[in-house]
This record gives structure tokens, C-alpha cells and sequence, in this order.
């Protein structure tokens, strides 16, 4: 396997991302105090990313001080990245939310919890069951998603609820669902290591996933690492290839690759014939795609296309493609990543060690939010319209059934145009900062001040979308409470409380208990009364699906070996050990979750960009992952000062030298990034990373999602943020 290069964290200078996982001591990261003993440690998961690394948290007096990565945790074998490391001082910041606020004003629980139960109610009453919804987060433990979905829809009444896994994630669930009849995540991170070609389509794991990045550094095959990204990413200079195509031309790309790979004889026609439908379909649609059309339209030369294909070839059987946002995040994300599963299913590359089609989540628990939300999908991955899946719910969690609405939610951006249009008049924001996040931030800002009533619930009081709220309640963070998420790789595990929340903050889980208490339905939740009884009640509604999880005994369990894989069944967990546990991926037997067991090949015609360049706005703007020190909307890694010292101070733009040189812009010089829709002022960073007519910016300033131009996936009606066409202005 090529080394990798000497720097791998970008290019303002700040240290290497591999270097902070092997030496974190050096970066003033995580030291543990010698006064400890050693024994006096629990264990806890990472409550930032969805890779789920393992940590030990260090307690004194019964209070954590300090962390280090577990060396015995099957994600992260010991490492952990910067974010990781600094999980604790975060919880400390100055803004905590300690008390309700209410119109800006400290009030107690009563006041707030009455006025909250008040306007819904108003506000449901007056207007019907569609007028209040709510949106929530991949960031709080299943068991508190779990609770938010069911009193919301089964006691309060509402019918919309959505989460900022819509951002994320949405897309490979939609894939999923589709051509495996589950959204059903094949893979085990063992696969990193177990690969001969690893190809990663729009994902960065340097620094998105570093400790991914990790396992794959582990992989003693010599790999073929090949990068799909427009941008030469800290993950494309460690790459042995590196296809840097036209923004958003990825469809055309893997198209083009299927063609290839039929005509050179790299078809596992014995894998397509048992396992699969439409793969004849798919080979006629593919007779379009050769390699000269696909070197026009990918800026990818017929030279490259032809090895590329070569690769996958002589790298089968272990090839295993990885993707991410700059897949999920795309006006055709769903047959993107579709176009990703036909690639491994038509090459056999599914359910054998280094291999699969293998979406990386983005949060802690979206996986667990994609089973557990009950906003799409009604709890454990069923179906609202399905009346025997309402009825197989309503038994598990004791809930009437009549109280299970018959439809899903709207999505996210459809919840926002309701809300527009006046038909929504109340959104409650769980653990999440839209106000920042959501494309084209000025409509939805303007949205929300629209409404009648806001609340939100968070950690902290001072991110954007707090600052717009009628009602803020303080909410405990990651340590504060307990529960579990779900990683990637389907792997639950259980992250304890090690401290206590600042002022009046409660527990998500507590929040939603009181709020039933005040709404009048507890009485539906009387069995709801603790994280762990609500994982039995979520346990009990995966039963006889693919994510069956009724083996598990409980959290102690979780917390003894090392968190478990989903599925796994009452049968199963009754013949294995628990050490045989540790890897698990799905598919192994070639039957997938569709009524006839097959995979689909799903396709479509390729489509262009919804905002193209032009005269006034020439270049397309990207917009990604600064740093390995930065999550998100930096609600909480803005607030850490060992972080701060790995993050630009200033707003960066990429920019290639000769965009800059037409410009007359010096590397260093401020400028204006300008969009049909807002401008900001960022320090150009002359760069070759960006090829010309592209530039990027970060994600995490809260400016970037001015300028972003607002399209969605019909499938996944998830956000397009990586082709917004801007101009930059001395
Ligand atoms: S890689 Fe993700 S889960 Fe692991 S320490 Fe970093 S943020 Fe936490």
C-alpha cells in the first residue's frame, strides 16, 4: 500500500490527522491524571461520528475527568481522533443551556413545560394534527429517538416529524430500501482491512472518518486505494488512484465503469443470475455510457476510465466501494448510490469479506435514527400504511393501535414548505441547529420567524436556531445521560452517564417523560420509564425483521461485549458466544430483504445539476468537511480550545491558481464569494486541491449555507449541497 504522505491535514498547516491519533499526548490531547487510579474508569461510546469508537472514561469521585480510547473496543482498537478526545471539555462551555428559556427569559420547568403543552395544544386543536411537527437529530441515543417518535405521533398527535439524518443519510436509506428490500448497511469494519480495492465515491475518511481511515491502514493486502472526488482531499493524496471528475458528474462515472466492466468480461454472471433481477435491463440501458461519452462528461480521459475498470476487475473478489455525502448530498443521490450497489452486485462483491456497497453514516445514531425515529418509517423499520405492521407496533409497545397514524411524515423540506405555505405553525427542534445547516439558510430562517411557535431543545443555548425560539429547553449532552447508538457498521452500543448536567439541564429522555406527564398521555408511557425499558420496547418491534434484535439481553450486555452487529435473534444469540460476535456482515448467504430475495438493479437516465454555472456566477462552489477537529455546526467543537487549534481561524476559500490569477487574487488575500442568494468574505487559499472552475468552503461557518443553492433527491428528498454556482470578487 502507497505510505502515507508526510502531511495529511489540509494545507493551512495544523498537524496530521494520523499523527494526533498515534501521539495525541504531543497535541496536549487527553492526558489522564496521574492521581487516578486505575481501575476508576468506565466505559463509554463517542458521542460525535458514526464510526462509534469505543472510550474509557476516567472518574473521580464518580465524576469523569478525563478519557482515553479503548484499546479492547472492536471500532477503534485503542484510537480515537481529536473531536474524540475532547468529548468532556466541550460539556463545560459557558452557553450551556442550564434553565428553560422563555422569549429569551429564564423560567423554571413548570412555566416552560405548561407553555410548551399549551401553544401545541392550541395549536393541534385548532388547526388538526398536521399544523405541529417536529424534527430531531442523529445525535441523541436511540431510546430517546424512540420516545420523542412515539409521544409526538402516538401521544400528542402530530403526523410530521422529520431529523437532520434527512442531511445525511437519507439517500442510502432510499437506495437501500430499493435494490436490498431493507436499509440494511452490508458491511463490518474489518472490511477496511480485508480489501484488495477500496474505492471511496465522495467520502474523505482522513478526516470525516480518520479512525475508518485507520482500520484502513491496517490492511496488510497492499490495497488499490482509489478516491472518486473532485477535489484532491487529504484521502485523494493518499490514494494509489486518484479520479479528480467534473462536480456531480458521478452517475455518469460508475455508468460508464458498469459498461466497461460487461464488456471486458468482469461480470460475475453466476452471482447475477441466482441473486439478482434486472441486470438485462441494466445492460441495455448501459450501451449509451461508452467510454468516450463518459471521458466527456467526467473530464475523466478514456485512458483512466479503461484501468479504472481494469482494477475492479483484477481486484475482484474483495472490492469494496465506500461512499458518503459527496454521493448522499446530490440532485440524483439515490441512483448515485444505486449506481455504487449495481457496481458491487454485478461484480459479486457483496457478502464476502472486503467487500460491498457500503454507505458511511455521518452522526453517532443516525443508524440508530433510521430504525428508531417513527418518522418515515414506523418504529424498527416498518411501514405507517402497512395496517398489520400498526398492529404488530401497537402490541409491542402497548400503544392503542388507532393512535398509529397511516401514513409517514413529510420530509424535511416539505415540512419547511408546509410551514411556509402556513399549513405547519409549530416545529420542535431536538438537538439540532437547521438555523446554520439547512440549504439555502436564509429561506428557512425566514421560514422560522414565520411561525408561531419555536422550541428548541439543546445543550447549549446560543446556536442559531436557539437564538429564533420562542421556548428553549436545556437539554443534557453525550455523558450526561445513557443509552446507545448505533455506528456504520450496524453495531449498537451503550455509552453511560459520567456527568451531570449544568444547572436545570435534564435528560432528553427525562424532557420527553415530563412532557407526557403535562400533555395528559402518560399513562401510554407508563412502561417507558427508563432507557433501558424503552430498549426492550424497541427490541420487541424489531422482531422478524432484518434488524431483529431480541437477542440482546440488555444494556449490560451491550456494555460487556463490546456492542453487537444488528441482527441478532432470540435463536441466534442462544447458539453463539458472544466472542463470535465481533464482525458480523449481512448477505453472506447471497438473500437479500425483497419479497423474492433478489437484489434490484435500479437506474436512470443521468440528469444536469440543477444550477449550472453562467456569465455572472462561473464557478461551482463545493462545500464539505473542514478539519478532523470540526463537527458540524460546531455547536460543540467550537467550544474547545485544543480543537480551536486545529481549525483555520479565518473562513477559507479553495481556489485554483488559474481562477486566482484571472482574478488577480494573492494566495491569503480576502475575498467575496457571491451566489444568486447571499455573499460572504472568506481568505482565498490558492490551491491545486480544487481544480479550475471549482472552489470550496467548509461547512462548519455559519455563512456557507447562504450561498448554497437548495435542490433535493426525489427519492430521498435529501439536501444537494455540493454544486452551487457562485462568482469570487476581490
Ligand atoms: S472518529 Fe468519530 S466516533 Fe471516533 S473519536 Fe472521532 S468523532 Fe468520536
Amino acid at each position: 500500500m502507497k505510505k502515507l504522505p508526510a502531511m495529511t491535514l489540509r494545507e493551512w498547516g495544523g498537524p496530521l490527522t494520523a499523527d494526533l491519533v498515534r501521539e495525541p499526548a504531543k497535541f496536549g490531547l487527553g492526558q489522564v491524571p496521574a492521581h487516578l487510579l486505575p481501575d476508576a474508569t468506565t466505559k463509554a461510546i463517542c458521542g460525535f461520528c458514526s464510526t462509534g469508537c469505543g472510550l474509557k472514561i476516567h472518574l473521580k469521585d464518580g465524576v469523569a475527568v478525563n478519557l482515553t480510547p479503548d484499546p479492547d473496543y472492536p471500532v477503534n482498537l485503542g484510537t480515537a481522533c481529536p473531536k474524540g478526545w475532547e468529548a468532556l471539555s466541550v460539556l463545560d462551555a459557558p452557553d450551556r443551556a442550564r434553565m428553560p428559556l422563555l422569549h429569551g427569559k429564564e423560567v423554571d420547568w413548570d412555566t416552560a413545560l405548561r407553555y410548551f403543552c399549551d401553544q401545541m395544544r392550541r395549536i393541534l386543536d385548532q388547526h388538526g394534527p398536521e399544523a405541529a411537527a417536529y424534527l430531531s437529530t442523529g445525535q441523541i441515543m436511540f431510546e430517546e429517538m424512540g420516545f420523542l417518535g412515539a409521544l409526538a405521533k402516538f401521544g400528542m398527535g402530530m403526523i410530521h416529524g422529520d431529523g437532520n439524518t434527512r442531511q445525511c443519510m437519507a439517500t442510502a436509506v432510499a437506495a437501500y430500501k430499493e435494490s436490498f428490500g431493507f436499509d440494511a448497511p452490508p458491511f463490518a469494519y474489518s472490511d477496511f482491512e480485508e480489501s484488495d480495492v477500496l474505492i471511496f465515491i465522495g467520502a474523505n475518511p482522513c478526516i470525516a472518518h480518520p479512525i475508518m481511515w485507520q482500520r484502513v491502514l491496517r490492511n496488510k493486502r497492499q490495497p488499490e486505494i482509489i478516491v472518486v472526488d473532485p477535489r484532491t482531499t487529504e484521502t485523494a493524496m493518499a490514494a494509489t488512484q486518484h479520479y479528480a471528475i467534473k462536480p456531480k458528474s458521478d452517475l455518469v462515472l460508475l455508468y460508464g465503469l458498469a459498461h466497461l466492466i460487461i464488456r471486458d468480461g468482469g461480470v460475475d454472471t453466476a452471482f447475477v443470475e441466482e441473486h439478482t433481477t434486472g441486470f438485462d435491463e441494466f445492460v441495455l440501458f448501459l450501451t449509451e455510457f461508452h467510454p468516450k461519452r463518459v471521458a466527456e462528461e467526467t473530464g475523466i480521459s478514456v485512458h483512466r476510465l479503461l484501468h479504472f475498470a481494469q482494477s475492479i476487475i483484477q481486484g475482484t473478489p474483495r472490492v469494496s466501494f465506500w461512499w458518503t455525502m459527496g454521493v448522499n448530498q446530490s440532485h440524483q443521490a439515490t441512483r448515485t448510490a444505486q449506481a455504487i450497489i449495481n457496481l458491487a452486485l454485478m461484480t459479486g462483491n457483496i457478502g464476502k469479506p472486503g467487500t460491498g456497497a457500503n454507505s458511511i453514516t455521518g452522526q453517532c445514531n443516525a443508524m440508530g435514527s433510521r430504525l428508531f425515529s417513527n418518522t418515515t418509517n414506523l418504529l424498527g423499520g416498518h411501514d405507517f400504511r402497512n395496517p398489520r405492521h400498526r398492529e404488530k407496533v401497537a402490541a409491542a409497545t402497548g400503544i392503542p393501535v388507532e393512535r398509529i397514524p397511516d401514513r409517514p411524515s413529510l420530509a424535511y423540506d416539505q415540512i419547511l414548505k408546509a410551514a411556509d405555505e402556513g399549513t405547519v405553525k409549530a416545529i420542535w427542534f431536538v438537538a439540532t441547529n437547521p438555523s446554520h445547516s439547512w440549504i439555502d439558510q436564509n429561506e428557512i430562517n425566514r421560514i422560522l420567524d414565520k411561525l408561531d411557535f419555536v422550541v428548541v431543545q439543546d445543550m447549549y443555548c446560543s446556536t442559531e436556531t436557539a437564538k429564533r425560539a420562542h421556548l428553549v429547553l436545556p437539554a443534557a449532552g453525550w455523558g450526561e445521560k445513557e443509552g446507545c447508538f448505533i455506528n456504520s457498521e450496524r453495531r449498537i452500543g451503550y455509552s453511560p452517564k459520567v456527568r451531570r448536567a449544568p444547572g436545570q439541564a435534564l435528560a432528553d429522555f427525562h424532557i420527553f417523560r415530563l412532557i407526557a406527564h403535562y400533555w395528559g398521555c402518560e399513562d401510554l408511557f407508563r412502561g417507558w420509564s427508563s432507557p433501558e425499558a424503552v430498549f426492550r420496547i424497541l427490541q420487541r418491534c424489531t422482531e422478524d425483521q432484518p434488524c431483529d434484535i431480541t437477542g440482546i439481553s440488555g444494556h449490560e450486555m451491550l456494555q460487556k461485549s463490546g456492542g453487537v452487529q444488528w441482527p441478532l435473534t432470540r435463536a441466534e444469540s442462544s447458539k453463539f458466544e458472544v466472542s463470535s460476535w465481533k464482525e458480523r456482515r449481512l448477505f453472506e448467504d447471497g438473500k437479500f430483504y425483497t419479497p423474492d430475495k433478489r437484489a434490484k438493479f435500479v437506474f436512470d437516465a443521468p440528469e444536469a445539476a440543477p444550477e449550472q454555472r453562467s456569465d455572472d456566477y462561473p464557478l461551482i462552489l463545493i462545500t464539505g468537511r473542514g478539519t478532523s477537529a470540526q463537527w458540524h455546526t460546531e455547536t460543540r467543537t467550537g467550544k474547545s480550545a485544543v480543537l480551536a487549534k486545529m481549525m483555520p481561524q479565518e473562513l477559507m476559500l479553495d481556489l485554483n491558481p488559474q481562477d486566482a490569477g484571472r482574478l488577480s487574487i494573492r494566495d491569503g488575500m480576502k475575498v467575496r464569494v457571491i451566489s444568486k442568494r447571499a455573499e460572504l468574505t472568506a481568505q482565498a487559499r490558492v490551491t491545486n486541491c480544487v481544480s479550475p472552475g471549482e472552489v470550496f468552503l467548509p461547512m462548519h461557518d455559519s455563512r456557507v449555507n447562504q450561498l448554497t443553492h437548495a435542490s433535493y433527491d426525489p427519492h430521498s428528498r435529501q439536501p444537494s449541497y455540493k454544486h452551487s454556482a457562485v462568482r469570487v470578487e476581490k
